[in-house]
């Protein structure tokens, strides 16, 4: 029998859908498919409000002053933070990552927000002369630079956070900014946005780095053109086939800790919560049906 499993409406695609897809495809279907109360963090509202100062601060042509960046960050932050408390009041439907309380959580993420904006203003001022924001062909700066290609006949979305240009030998290379603690295992992300770029301006960046907030500097460039147009279009359509062909598997380990559907996890979660969200074909069986149908072997 084949089972109708239902899978995510996609009038495009994003490489964080990807990335999700790829470490964890439950987690994809329990987020995007099933759509369940997911718990509340304050790492997600700590990312946007970071982003939002940046993109203001570099679209002012660096005019904006830090103290004026940092309040729209920590704004931004307030605001998220709120309408999330009024959804979700209890402390048990937020996820800190650890034993940290909630309320401390939030707090410390608030400094955080103003922390890591000015730190990234004084590194971006303090090497101005090396790189700064490269200009676009309207003459705005190189910020949040939205794309939409198609790749192997899948359409992505997305934007690139910076590209910067390098006075001295005029070459550009792409930069992604990141809040959280965890440097990212690979430059995918970076080479997805080098294909974009190429496809918006017909230019080669041959290299990128990730911006990483918590040590205040940037990561070594790395090489863009070590993922080529063919393999991040073959990933990309083996993404799209396999979320349209309805399959999603549990795939357990350290990243289980910051998973905002856990509870409904068939692997991770309570018996209670997954069984409500099941995949059909764990559906046949009831938990109860499945125990003894293991004791039967
Ligand atoms: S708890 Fe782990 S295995 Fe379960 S959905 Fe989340 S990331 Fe996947």
């Amino acid at each position: 029998m084949r089972l109708e499993v239902p899978t995510f409406p996609h009038p495009h695609r994003s490489f964080s859908q990807m990335q999700t897809y790829a470490r964890c495809s439950e987690q994809y279907r329990l987020q995007k498919v099933e759509k369940v109360p997911e718990q509340m963090t304050a790492w997600a509202p700590q990312g946007n409000a970071f982003h939002t100062g940046a993109e203001a601060w570099e679209l002012s042509g660096r005019q904006m002053t830090a103290d004026e960046a940092v309040d729209l960050a920590v704004n931004e932050y307030d605001e998220r933070i709120a309408k999330q408390r009024e959804k979700q009041p209890e402390d048990s439907g937020w996820l800190t990552g650890g034993r940290t309380k909630v309320d401390v959580d939030i707090t410390r993420r608030r400094d955080r927000v103003a922390e890591h904006m000015r730190g990234y203003i004084d590194y971006s001022l303090a090497n101005e002369a090396v790189f700064r924001p490269a200009e676009l062909p309207d003459g705005r700066p190189a910020v949040e630079v939205p794309f939409v290609i198609t790749v192997n006949g899948v359409t992505l979305k997305g934007a690139i956070d910076l590209v910067l240009k390098w006075p001295e030998t005029g070459a550009l290379t792409l930069r992604d900014l990141k809040t959280g603690n965890k440097l990212p295992n690979d430059a995918l992300q970076l080479s997805v946005y080098g294909l974009a770029w190429w496809r918006l301006f017909q230019d080669v960046i041959e290299w990128g780095d990730f911006f990483m907030c918590k040590n205040n500097a940037p990561t070594p460039l790395t090489r863009l053109l070590d993922y080529s147009e063919a393999y991040i279009g073959a990933w990309l359509e083996m993404f799209d086939r396999s979320e349209k062909e309805g399959i999603y598997l549990p795939n357990g380990g350290d990243h289980c800790r910051v998973c905002t559907v856990r509870k409904y996890c068939p692997l991770m979660g309570s018996p209670e919560s997954a069984g409500a969200y099941l995949m059909p074909n764990l559906k046949i069986l009831n938990y109860n049906e499945m125990e003894e149908s293991t004791l039967e072997r």
